[in-house]
């Protein structure tokens, strides 16, 4: 049996945060806000990963109304959400990737993203691809007041 995922998130890019990417730390002036550590990356792929399983979404799973997950590493919670669809008997045949923001560029940083996710969704880095797009100048991402992060992924079943 196969499934597919989607997820999407966006956050707002604001001085003094990290820049995060599957917690990859990528050279910025600004980074994103959120109360968890904003990885926008990281938290679209937990939405695919649970979405493909039919099992929730990051909301429920870690509800921003809960101190505990304020400042939360989001790799920690993407492996806590990973466990919870492995227990179902899934496992990750790919996840495709596509980040949009106007900077940092992304590519210096391709292989090392592939590689965090490819070890928190325990596969190899061929099965994880990661893009990166700019919103050509238009609206807020465009204005570097945000960053958009889309994960499609495959899970099986045998
Ligand atoms: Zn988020």
């Amino acid at each position: 049996m196969i499934r597919i995922g989607l997820g999407r998130d966006l956050h707002r890019l604001v001085p003094g945060r990290r820049f995060l990417l599957a917690g990859v730390e990528l050279e910025s002036d600004r980074g994103e806000l959120g109360h968890s550590d904003g990885d926008v990356l990281a938290h679209a792929v937990i939405d695919a990963v649970l979405g493909a399983a039919g099992i929730g979404d990051i909301g429920a799973l870690f509800p921003p109304s809960d101190p505990q997950w304020k400042d939360a590493d989001s790799m920690e919670l993407l492996t806590v959400a990973f466990g919870k669809v492995k227990e179902q008997g899934w496992h990750l045949s790919n996840l495709d990737c596509v980040v949009t923001c106007e900077s940092p560029k992304l590519i210096p940083y391709r292989e090392r993203i592939r590689a965090a996710l490819a070890a928190a969704l325990e596969v190899d880095s061929d099965a994880i691809f990661v893009k990166g797009k700019t919103a050509e100048g238009l609206g807020p991402i465009g204005e570097g007041a945000a960053v958009d992060a889309e994960a499609v992924c495959l899970l099986e079943k045998l």
